[in-house]
């Protein structure tokens, strides 16, 4: 039995590969390997690699194409991020074919792109079963089964099973291993071995988060947390060094959850290995759950920067973050954090612009607390999503028909 797995090229208005990487398909594939199957990956998302920073991010390639009538009034680029149609048939063309396609979705806003791959694959392999998952499935789960005719399965990142039982009943074979998606102890390696570089691995040590901001779907997407055993976490990053990899991304949402018996263990860990590691944190930390000693061992561990999810000024924002940090929080972590030794431009702080709810002068007040602090600032704009409580403020709000 064969696999394909797909990282489909997207459309947007701006697009930068901030150490992305379709973890999900690749866990999938992992899966099926262990299970017997032949895996391949066709991983659209290509990045300029003469362009790639020491510290693993790229531009993707782009093509500028012509904006979509409904958003013809905004006056910006409009790109295709990744391989053109046509170099995927060609990429299609060079692989074995595939008794099941698995194809990876994101942003909910980038489901054309995946909607135009699923019907390029239909086309050229009517006979593959075409299974499509990722984030953007589990969202909107009705828009997507109204919008991807070509799959012929649509899998939430929470309900594997139904790929096991699909499998099992379609082809008539019962599969060994089918673990959990949430037991992250059981999962297999994700097969980035598949690439003939590896510029970076993202790990995973947890699912969920305890807080319940209003703009975020983590809540939705993981109910409960759950965390992995520092153990296998030390085997995996052994794993990937022996292959030549020492850049680690972490995609946690809140690494520092009960991080006594969590993260502390790890970073201690992680400091004892006898090669150095360069970790980066993309998803941003809990500024409040960061003790002296914690940023001691970020630093010991390998983070190359720390970047904290501030998001607004606390006392404004706090009814939007459910209370996730006050200012002495931030204040004490940013101290905690340069008393560690990491550099003024190594923090970062996230601020969220755009909120249904936000006045300018309000992300105004929040740059000019956190310029107190000579550090990095990075604006994340809001976008709304399904599934969270704002996405209901912000249907007023929105100048298009989200829901459409
Ligand atoms: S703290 Fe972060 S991960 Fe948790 S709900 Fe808020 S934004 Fe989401």
């Amino acid at each position: 039995m064969r696999a394909l797995l797909i990282n489909p090229y997207t459309y947007d208005f701006a697009a930068y590969n901030f150490w992305s990487a379709p973890i999900g398909p690749l866990r999938v594939g992992a899966i099926l390997r262990q299970n017997g199957f032949e895996v391949y990956l066709i991983d659209c998302m290509k990045v300029r690699e003469e362009k790639r920073k020491d510290d693993g991010r790229a531009p993707f390639i782009t093509q500028r194409v012509q904006v979509p009538p409904p958003l013809s009034g905004i006056q910006k680029t409009f790109s295709r991020y990744g391989f053109s149609r046509d170099e995927l048939a060609q990429a299609l063309l060079h692989v074995p074919k595939p008794d099941i396609v698995l194809i990876g979705t994101l942003f909910t806003y980038w489901y054309l792109g995946p909607k135009e791959v699923s019907e390029l694959v239909k086309s050229l392999f009517p006979k593959a079963r075409v299974i499509l998952g990722g984030l953007y499935v589990t969202l909107c789960r009705q828009h997507a089964t109204r919008s991807f005719k070509a799959c012929d399965l649509l899998v939430p990142h929470n309900a594997i099973w139904l790929l096991y039982e699909y499998i099992a009943r379609e082809f008539s074979i019962k599969l060994p291993f089918t673990p959990s998606a949430f037991d992250l102890d059981s999962l297999p390696y994700p097969c980035f071995d598949l690439y003939p570089q590896i510029p970076f691995v993202p790990l995973v040590t947890s699912y969920g988060c305890p807080f319940r901001c209003t703009f975020c779907a983590t809540p939705f997407l993981f109910p409960q947390t759950a965390q992995r055993s520092k153990g296998s976490l030390l085997d995996e990053v052994s794993h990937w060094h022996t292959l030549g990899v020492e850049k680690f991304v972490l995609y946690d949402d809140a690494f520092l959850y009960r991080k006594e018996v969590h993260a502390k263990p790890i970073l201690r860990a992680l400091s004892d290995l006898p090669f150095k590691l360069q970790l980066f944190n993309p998803n941003a930390l809990h500024a409040r759950m960061i003790d002296e000693e914690t940023a001691f061992l970020l630093r010991t561990a390998g983070f190359r920067e720390v970047r904290l999810g501030l998001e607004g000024l606390p006392r404004l924002i706090s009814p939007h973050t459910d209370g996730k940090l006050a200012e002495r929080d931030f204040e004490r972590a940013i101290d905690y954090l340069k008393r560690a030794g990491f550099p003024d431009d190594s923090i970062t702080a996230y601020l969220l612009v755009g909120l249904p709810f936000q006045h300018w002068k309000e992300v105004k007040h929040a740059i000019d607390y956190a310029a107190t602090f000579h550090i990095r600032i990075e604006l994340a704009e809001y976008s709304p999503i399904p599934q969270t409580p704002l996405f209901d403020a912000f249907r007023t709000h929105a100048r298009y028909p989200i829901e459409a």
